[in-house]
């Protein structure tokens, strides 16, 4: 019945592929079949060497690196961040979390994750957006992959500007210091997966990897939906 409704109200209101503008079917949200089967994969390895963990120079107890899709100009990740980021699309980041969750069991099985911590926003960017989209792909994560996450272990203590706009010179200047840990739950020894929705110079996890290094943790690990080294 749900879907007969669905299938009516497109008639009037069709729903269209963030990505490529067709109209959606009915079992399809925010992002068609064609578009996923096309999705540019990163198709790094999990475990192991990858070109992003190449770029993530300062994390010492990092254990595995993972991304999702490539970032290039005009390409669907860019296409999907930005909808995620600017058009209050809840919907969609909680879904490409489940994907990113779903790809990720693809490449490894075997994951001894703790706990999953999203990269906060500083409160006054997130009271303006309304939520963390970084959360949101944590959530849909913490699904697929049975894992736990919690947003409130980490706060982001300086504004700054989007990272994703700077250049690789600004790699060490506003990036240190930028997290704290917000209370006292405990994660000594934990392994903890940090998200993030897009990471192009890695300054901005490797900031956020040095407050849970200094709070004991025992492992850490990344994953995000796109970068832009490949
Ligand atoms: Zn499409």
């Amino acid at each position: 019945m749900k879907r007969i409704l669905t299938d009516f109200l497109s008639l009037f209101y069709p729903r269209a592929c963030i990505c490529c503008n067709r109209t959606l079917l009915s079992k399809e949200e925010y992002i068609c079949m064609h578009c996923r089967l096309d999705f540019p994969l990163t198709n790094f390895s999990v475990v192991g060497d990858n070109p992003l963990r190449r770029h993530l120079l300062t994390i010492e107890n990092l254990d595995y690196v993972f991304a999702y899709l490539k970032y290039v100009r005009h390409g669907a990740a860019q296409k999907i961040l930005h909808e995620l980021k600017y058009r209050d699309q809840k919907g969609l980041g909680i879904m490409m979390g489940q994907w990113l969750g779903y790809y990720i069991l693809e490449k490894a099985e075997m994951l001894d994750i703790d706990l999953i911590i999203p990269i906060p926003l500083h409160k006054s960017k997130l009271r303006k957006r309304g939520y963390n989209q970084s959360a949101l792909i944590a959530e849909g994560l913490s699904k697929s992959l049975g894992i736990n996450w919690e947003g409130n272990i980490l706060e982001r203590k300086v504004y700054t500007s989007t990272q994703t706009k700077k250049g690789k010179t600004d790699r060490w200047v506003n990036v240190d210091n930028i997290f704290q840990k917000s209370n006292n739950k405990d994660i000594k020894n934990q392994h903890i997966l940090l998200i993030d929705d897009v990471i192009t110079t890695g300054a901005t996890i490797e900031s956020a990897a040095k407050i849970l290094t200094e709070s004991g943790v025992g492992k850490i690990s990344i994953a995000c939906i796109a970068t832009g080294q490949q």
